[in-house]
């Protein structure tokens, strides 16, 4: 299901509306990026659209443009956080078994160690 910006239920909702404070890293038309409130590593950053997509499990080919949107903000992140040379790792939680919490499509930009080869915990 799709909300719009003004019916959007999720903390990321309240976050794009001004509701409540977040700590902008990045910011274009289509996408906003902030630190997240519980770091997984020294830099963790969350990638997410304007518009409302419940997950990635929800988007079809009608959002090629926004994915594609976040993909190069993800990067722009990784440059501004000095994190572009030394690499980073960009993950999504898409439904229950990958634990997503906020079905606010949004993309985890960790870096600023060697983050190691295991990503399934
Ligand atoms: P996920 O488990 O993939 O849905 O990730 C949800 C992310 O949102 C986690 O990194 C949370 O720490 C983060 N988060 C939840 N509430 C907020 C908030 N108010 N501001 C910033 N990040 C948040």
């Amino acid at each position: 299901m799709r909300h719009t910006l003004q019916d959007n239920p999720t903390v990321f909702g309240k976050i794009l509306r001004k509701e409540i404070p977040a700590d902008i890293v990045y910011e274009n038309d289509h996408v906003l990026a902030f630190h997240t409130i519980e770091p997984q590593a020294p830099v963790h950053v969350l990638i997410i659209p304007k518009q409302h997509i419940a997950g990635l499990q929800d988007a079809t080919d009608a959002d090629a443009a926004t994915l594609g949107h976040l993909l190069a903000a993800a990067n722009q992140v990784a440059k501004i956080m000095d994190v572009q040379q030394s690499g980073y790792r960009l993950i999504t939680n898409a439904g229950k078994d990958a634990g997503q919490e906020v079905f606010h499509l949004h993309f985890h930009l960790l870096a600023g160690k060697p983050l190691g080869a295991k990503i399934v915990g």
